[in-house]
């Protein structure tokens, strides 16, 4: 991380563009799950149906200014807007911390923002929409070409192939306890990294969601077949595998050193 290069001015830019993206998330998660346009019409308030002028949809400000209620009708607007707005542009921030303005972190960001409707669309809606993976795992491979040229790309094809596949054994034999969404977002976290990372993903991903379903069994307060959406794991083990699996793959094998 060079702290030369990350003068304050960038930042603010960088952090702005992560929360225009931000809202674009929330777009995605509330329009996506009900087949809506993305792109059309204009956002409106869920409860009245009042258009949004643009001062009422400037990430976090918006929400600020107005209380967090609606101007027209005085509807509570979910905490969930400013949350994405915010979380996204950390996203985008970390990614050009670490990685600066290179093709590296141009895929740290465009992952971690694609995470996020994923995460929050699953917890909702229990689906993770081909309309972000699919589109995401093209994306990660044009990332992945861009990086490194052919053998990057067939190491990102090998990586999605090879995750894919994985999870749609798992749903073949766990017979539907996996769902088509986690195997498509699996092959997205590997088109958008390579075959050791995403195995650190998948791994850390399967860890925490055993370890979450164990507590929640164990707690009484889900039964066996209460299925917990596993998305959110897929998430949080691709991020965690995508930025730190190597390193955390050579610590581990060098206990065996
Ligand atoms: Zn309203």
């Amino acid at each position: 991380m060079e702290f030369a290069s990350t003068w304050p001015a960038a930042l603010v830019v960088v952090g702005a563009v992560g929360l225009v993206v931000g809202s674009f998330n929330n777009v995605l998660i509330y329009r996506l799950p009900r087949g809506e346009s993305v792109v059309w019409p204009r956002s409106r308030c869920p409860a009245c149906g009042h258009k949004l002028g643009w001062w009422e949809n400037i990430p976090l400000l918006s929400f600020a200014i107005l209380g967090g209620r609606c101007s027209s009708c005085r509807a509570r607007i979910s905490w969930r807007y400013p949350l994405v707005e915010a979380v996204t542009a950390v996203c985008v921030v970390y990614a050009y911390l670490r990685h600066g303005l290179t093709w590296e972190g141009a895929a740290s960001a465009a992952f971690s923002v694609l995470l996020v409707p994923v995460v929050f669309i699953d917890l909702e809606h229990r689906i993770i929409p081909d309309r972000i993976t699919l589109p995401g795992i093209a994306l990660g491979l044009a990332l992945a070409f861009a990086r490194g040229g052919a053998p990057g790309l067939w190491l990102a094809l090998l990586a999605g192939l090879g995750a894919g596949t994985f999870f749609l054994a798992v749903a073949i034999l766990s017979k539907g306890g996996m769902g088509g969404g986690d195997i498509k977002l699996a092959a997205m976290m590997g088109a958008f990294t390579d075959p050791p990372r995403v195995l650190v993903g998948v791994f850390l991903a399967i860890l925490a969601g055993g370890l979450v379903g164990l507590a929640a069994l164990a707690s009484g307060r889900k039964r066996r077949k209460d299925a917990i959406p596993f998305g959110p794991f897929l998430a949080l083990g691709g991020f965690v595998g995508a930025e730190w699996g190597r390193d955390l793959l050579a610590w581990y094998l060098a206990l065996f050193a």
